[in-house]
């Protein structure tokens, strides 16, 4: 039997409002949309989620509203089993998600960071005593950027692996992120913190090696339908994505980090846990939504068998 990891996330909890509709109202006018969803999202929660459901014990610290999406957040990691002590409720509102999604499939997001952005530096010292247990610390950056770096100086401290999904892509001080074990950002936000454009492999190599010239020790960037690239001070290494029938890729990201800490955590080798997360997050491609598309272990391993390498 594997080592069961122990994943502490601290990061962002949201909840998606979808609406689907076949037109946008005029400014001033009222009209009836087609459909709506309701879901949890948010990239700290989803990424907890996926380590959840690939085995591991996870622990989150985020922060949520007063209001009516607050404490059902956090039913829904209790409901999951991921530990949810340090998912504290503030005044005021909770993160959401308003998606509006016309006919042909578009999207437009509106992302308010609500309580998320109220997770301070010290709300991090105050969940100490269960980070110091956890073999593994996840972030991305839908949280205050100074909590991020306070939480890279906890884990290096205190001999933690870190994981940082720089999402949404945004400046980074690079001093702050040089000593993470992991930096893993997609294409996009690639670009946006390298400033290099990021269009093929040819250009991610580009990219990877400019983030590593900047200090950071190893850097993982996923290409969507082209898997992902692993690149360290040793070389670089494409590992291909898996063939699956791609009907929404929203949240693979997250099914790839969140996995990805899972399979290291149980102590695999580097290039067969990204292999086994390329899998993960191309079967996350092959239903609708976010954490509603996350495979569980069973069904993962069951898929690994007939396509696995
Ligand atoms: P994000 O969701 O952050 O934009 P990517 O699109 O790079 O991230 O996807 C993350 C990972 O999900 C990829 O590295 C790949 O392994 C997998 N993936 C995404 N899209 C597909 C696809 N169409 N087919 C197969 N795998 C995919």
């Amino acid at each position: 039997m594997a080592k069961r990891p122990r994943i502490a996330v601290v990061g962002s909890a949201n909840v998606d409002l979808t609406t689907f509709t076949d037109e946008f109202p005029r400014p001033g006018e009222t009209i009836f949309g087609r459909s709506f969803d309701l879901g949890f999202g948010g990239k700290g929660a989803n990424q907890a989620v996926a380590a959840r459901l690939c085995g591991a014990d996870v622990f989150m610290v985020a922060r949520v509203g007063n209001d009516l999406f607050g404490p059902a957040t956090i039913k829904n990691f209790e409901r999951l089993g991921i530990d949810a002590e340090h998912v504290k409720i503030v005044d005021g509102a909770s993160g959401v998600a308003p998606i509006f999604v016309e006919k042909s499939g578009q999207n437009r997001i509106i992302v308010v960071k609500g309580a998320n952005d109220r997770l301070l530096p010290a709300d991090v010292d105050a969940a100490a005593p269960m980070l110091r247990q956890a073999d593994c610390i996840v972030l991305q950056f839908e949280i205050p950027l100074p909590t991020v770096y306070h939480t890279i100086r906890f884990a290096r401290q205190h001999g933690i692996k870190c994981i940082l999904n720089p999402a949404p892509g945004q400046p980074v001080d690079m001093a702050q992120v040089a000593e993470l074990d992991y930096f893993v950002p997609n294409e996009t936000e690639a670009e946006a913190i390298s400033g290099l454009p990021v269009k093929n492999l040819e250009d991610a190599k580009r990219c990877a090696a400019a983030l590593l010239k900047a200090g950071i020790g190893r850097v993982i960037i996923t290409l969507g339908a082209n898997g992902s690239l692993l690149a360290g001070r040793d070389g670089m290494e494409h590992v291909p994505a898996f063939k699956v029938q791609t009907v929404d890729s929203t949240g693979a990201g997250d099914a790839f980090i969140g996995s990805f800490a899972v399979f290291l955590g149980e102590g695999m080798e580097e290039r067969q846990a990204v292999t086994r997360a390329n899998l993960y997050a191309g079967l996350s491609t092959t239903g609708v939504g976010t954490q509603k598309s996350f495979s569980d272990r069973a069904a993962f391993e069951a898929e690994w068998k007939v396509s696995g390498r």
